[in-house]
């Protein structure tokens, strides 16, 4: 039993692999929130540190057989330290929405105010929408984007911050692409005496390497999911000012966790070692020039660009401009081998399933070493299937392009080879 193969074991599930091994081998990942991690984070996500308990923290653990585990969390937090120029780190957390709920909980109590960015202008469920932990256990209020300029409008920020008094600002999105100035809302903070947290789950990668300003300097608490534009496995990390070291290891563990998931904490150690490289540097300079390169042809082909451009990895499209809804653009550009997701734009009049707008991101393309050149291809492409979703010859005959786009930029290709010769 313990030496048989998957494909064995379990035929059924290593096909969904081979399968989805091909899908993002063959398609453009346009979501903004994925990427493609390297062999190395794949090889430390699937070792044998899966098996092991280590509840506690380096050298105060509550089982035995600990050794290497700490040497590996020890890895992953003083990198995390270093890359982030940080005081402390917590490299726990299963996945950014429990770093968030750990940060939060380090130093709020049930029914305190906090003021987050609201979700339809682009922050996350965990900033305090109503059927989310965050909503539930504090009481929210929301600042957004202005409606003209589509940026953060923080003087906006300010007024609400002074009539509502939250005990903290949230900032921190998941579909903005301005730089957001950390320094403005640290002074915004302050004036109210509110605690100040910044989710960099998107722009880590970019906080990281310094093409975004880091709100390491400025905020009590710095939370990141490790697998958006960092290149890690799925999971979270919380950054803090010394002060709150002790409050924040503990509400990670035993408040809010269990086990640590130790193979992934290893693979956070791989992926933040890959980001000191010159190399994950060049990597994000890419995603920038990516970026801009496609957004401006996606306007270039007809369509209107939320806030007219972007300064980090993603922007929005406002497609109901051209009289389609986001759920119908996903659909086709589905379709046509293109992965992007529906997201709601700010002022939109759709319900959240069906949205104004589709959000793309460059991180996932950038990492199979797509270039401007490509994003002129790309943009051409999605105006192509946009103007004509109801067309199923062209998302066919567009699909056959991405198919030869993708292969020119092979991903995975030994996997790819190995699987094609085992499922037909
Ligand atoms: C993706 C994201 C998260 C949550 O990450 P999960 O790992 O999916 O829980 C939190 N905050 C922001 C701003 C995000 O974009």
């Amino acid at each position: 039993m313990m030496d048989r193969p998957l494909h064995e074991v379990d035929p059924e599930i290593a096909e969904t692999i081979v399968l989805e091994t091909r899908r993002q081998a063959e398609t453009l990942e346009l979501i903004a929130s994925e990427n493609f991690v390297s062999e190395a984070v794949l090889e430390a996500m699937g070792s044998v540190f899966t098996n092991k308990y280590a509840e506690g923290y380096p050298g105060r653990r509550y089982y035995g057989g600990c050794q290497h585990v700490d040497v590996a969390e020890n890895l992953a937090i003083e990198r995390a330290k270093k890359i982030f120029d940080a005081e402390h780190a917590n490299v726990q957390p299963h996945s950014g929405s429990q770093a968030n709920m750990a940060a939060y909980m380090a130093v709020l109590e049930p029914g305190d105010k906090i003021l987050g960015m609201d979700l339809a202008h682009g922050g996350h469920l965990t900033h305090g929408h109503p059927l989310n932990f965050s909503g539930k256990l504090y009481q929210v209020s929301a600042y957004g984007v202005d409606r003209e300029s589509e940026q953060i409008d923080y003087d906006a920020v300010a007024e609400v911050a002074q009539r509502e008094r939250p005990k903290m600002i949230v900032c921190g999105a998941s579909a903005y692409s301005r730089i957001i100035q950390f320094d403005r809302l640290a002074e915004i903070a302050r004036q109210v005496d509110a605690y100040l947290m910044a989710d960099i789950a998107h722009i880590a990668g970019m906080v990281a390497v310094g093409l975004h300003p880091s709100p390491v300097p400025h905020a009590d608490f710095v939370t990141t999911t490790t697998h958006k534009t960092l290149r890690g496995p799925r999971g979270g990390l919380v950054l803090c000012k010394e002060e709150h070291q002790k409050a924040l290891d503990r509400i990670v563990m035993p408040g809010i966790q269990g086990g640590p998931l130790v193979h992934i904490i290893a693979a956070k150690a791989v992926c933040l070692q890959e980001a000191q490289s010159p190399d994950f540097k060049r990597y994000q300079e890419q995603i920038i020039r990516n970026a801009g390169a496609l957004a401006a042809k996606v306007q270039e082909e007809g369509f209107r660009i939320v806030s007219g451009g972007t300064d980090n990895h993603v922007f929005l499209v406002d497609v109901f401009s051209n009289e389609i809804t986001g759920k119908t653009a996903e659909e086709a550009l589905e379709k046509a081998g293109i992965t992007v997701n529906k997201n709601a734009i700010p002022f939109d009049t759709h319900r959240p399933l069906v949205t104004s707008g589709i959000r793309i991101g460059t991180p996932a393309v950038t990492t199979r070493t797509m270039k401007e050149a490509e994003m002129q291809k790309i943009g051409e492409l999605i105006g192509k299937v946009l103007r004509e979703v109801d067309n199923p010859q062209l998302q066919q005959e567009v699909f056959e392009e991405v198919k030869a786009l993708t292969a020119r930029f092979p991903l995975y290709a030994q996997r790819l080879s190995m699987s094609q010769s085992s499922v037909g």
